[in-house]
């Protein structure tokens, strides 16, 4: 700043130097004025220039100034360059947290003070349907319209998340949404919300599975406590008491089944998945099959026991010799369950083969039976559990309605699945499918 103002005063001492020995003071003064003038008018273009080429588009070009305007304009270059570099680094950060809340599982919306909606991840428009062309800067209650979230929306705190309908694809498939709100700067929300639909899904199996089971118990035992009280308070004749007696082991019994067949299900969810290292000789383990469906069968002649015979065509096609890698009591479980449901569906007189196939990716062992068949309606909902298209056969016959969920979850744990084919009228067939790779190979 020292140079224009001593190039100044040196151009007007000068001037007034020059002017004194030309005229005198007179002369001297007027040139010490118009040099003085001279020199500021320079200095203002100078000023003006520069105030133009900062409002230019391109501060970075080169500059031709020389002296103190250089430096200027120099330093004023190196400024920038330093403000762009850290624009840049802003930037960079900016869209990393971007990115970050974009991957994030959660959707995430902000507000600002006015609770209009700011910014929003691809979650977020998916959970509540927005679109940020046509909804940003719209007031979050406009598009959130879900009266729960309205009346959350306009409380002070919002200490507890709360729940409410999602946008969905379908109409049929409903998706439930956990929402909160959390306060940050200057009056501005962050909206979270999160898919908790499997979790309210799992939630109401959990109570229904419940249920199913409180009934499922409290029928046998409502009627073993009715006979206890007709025992106590009545005398009854030999014979009666022995009817009565009998009729109480078959609710017990049918008690055991359902606690045992609950007691299978519960470990085969808390285990780990079948290794390879037990070895199952399918033989071995048919001819166990085989006799159990024929003591079954007997079993339901209605016969007296002394008499007892098997009432079905039991046709178990010769096992092969083969050697299944798994664990050998689910397996024996699956395959019992669905070889008794076929004994115990199928009328008396009524035939049922038994085979094992295989081709170049599975092992299948197929139970068909000439029963009543299955409308194709109950085909999908077969293997839930407690499900029954004949309530009344299942419980004459002992049935607990989880046979067909333990033989999915055992086919599925091997790696394999539960097909079932059947027609109304013409028999069904139920097949036990498992990986190939389930063979003992020098076997296979
Ligand atoms: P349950 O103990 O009642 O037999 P399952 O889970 O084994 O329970 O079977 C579910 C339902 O599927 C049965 O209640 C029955 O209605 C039907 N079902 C199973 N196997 C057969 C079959 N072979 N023929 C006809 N219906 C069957």
């Amino acid at each position: 700043m020292l140079m224009p103002v001593f190039s100044l005063l040196l151009w007007t001492a000068l001037a007034a130097g020059l002017g004194w020995w030309l005229s005198g003071a007179f002369v001297a003064a007027a040139s010490a004025l118009a040099a003085a003038s001279l020199c500021f008018g320079a200095m203002v273009w100078k000023l003006q220039r520069l105030e133009r080429w900062l409002a230019g588009p391109d501060l970075n070009s080169d500059v031709a100034w020389r002296g103190l305007w250089l430096e200027i304009a120099q330093r004023i270059q190196r400024l920038i360059k330093q403000r762009d570099k850290q624009v840049a680094v802003h930037e960079q950060r900016l869209q990393h947290f971007l990115q970050a809340i974009q991957a994030s599982p959660n959707g995430v919306t902000l507000l600002d003070d006015q609770g209009r909606i700011e910014w929003f991840n691809d979650t977020a428009a998916a959970h509540l349907g927005l679109d940020i062309r046509r909804d940003r800067l719209q007031h979050v209650v406009h598009l959130v319209r879900d009266p729960v979230f309205a009346k959350y929306f306009a409380q002070t705190q919002h200490d507890a998340e709360v729940v409410i309908e999602g946008r969905s694809q379908s109409v049929a498939h409903s998706v439930k949404l956990s929402v909160q709100l959390h306060a940050y700067g200057e009056g501005r929300q962050l909206l979270l919300t999160r898919d908790i639909t499997s979790i309210a899904l799992a939630d109401a199996m959990r109570r229904d599975f419940v249920a199913n089971v409180s009934h499922e118990i409290r029928t046998p035992l409502t009627v073993l406590s009715g006979f206890v009280e007709t025992l106590q308070s009545i005398p009854l004749p030999e014979d009666e008491r022995q009817r009565y007696l009998d009729l109480m082991a078959v609710q017990a019994s049918r008690m055991q089944s359902l606690v045992a067949d609950l007691l299978t299900l519960s470990q085969l969810e808390g285990s780990l998945p079948p290794g390879m290292n037990e070895k199952i000789s399918v033989q071995e383990m048919m001819t166990q099959v085989a006799s159990d469906a024929q003591a079954l069968s007997a079993m339901l002649s209605g016969q007296d026991s002394d008499q007892r015979r098997c009432v079905h065509e039991l046709l178990f096609e010769p096992a092969p010799a083969w050697v299944l890698l798994g664990v050998r009591s689910e397996l024996l479980s699956a395959i019992s369950n669905l070889v008794s449901n076929a004994v115990r569906y199928t009328p008396a007189g009524g035939t049922i083969r038994v085979a094992w196939t295989r081709d170049a990716e599975q092992v299948i062992l197929s139970v068909n039976d000439t029963g009543p068949g299955i409308a194709p309606e109950h085909l999908p909902r077969l293997s839930e559990r407690f499900y029954r298209v004949d309530r009344s056969r299942s419980r004459e016959t002992g049935g607990t309605g989880l046979g067909l969920a333990i033989t999915k979850h055992v086919a599925q744990r091997h790696g394999g699945e539960l097909r079932i084919e059947s027609h109304v009228g013409q028999g069904s067939t139920f097949m036990l499918v498992l990986p190939v790779s389930r063979l003992e190979p020098q076997a296979g």
